[in-house]
């Protein structure tokens, strides 16, 4: 799995910089069976919270990114898969 930090470094080091989760404890963000709901407040306060969720999406990323969880995010892929045959 690639973690969240290694991911941000080799495509997106620029929003990694300004990410609120490097300064937070990242297990917080990959929760095995507990709540997301403490990472997903953090990325509610994030600056590059759009610019995080459209890469996780892109890399069908796993954990929380850009507050959502990947079951949100595959969610979002199957709304916008289904607009775009439209
Ligand atoms: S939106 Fe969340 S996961 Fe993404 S960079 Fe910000 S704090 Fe980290």
């Amino acid at each position: 799995m690639t973690s969240l930090f290694q991911a941000l470094d080799a495509e997106t080091g620029d929003f990694r910089a300004h990410g609120l989760c490097a300064q937070t404890d990242p297990e917080v963000f990959f929760p095995e069976s507990g709540s997301a709901a403490a990472a997903k407040r953090v990325c509610l306060a994030c600056s590059v919270r759009r610019e995080c969720l459209e890469y996780a999406i892109e890399h069908g990323e796993r954990g929380v990114w850009g507050g959502t969880s990947e079951k949100q995010r595959t969610a979002i892929r199957r709304v916008r898969t289904k607009d775009a045959a439209a």
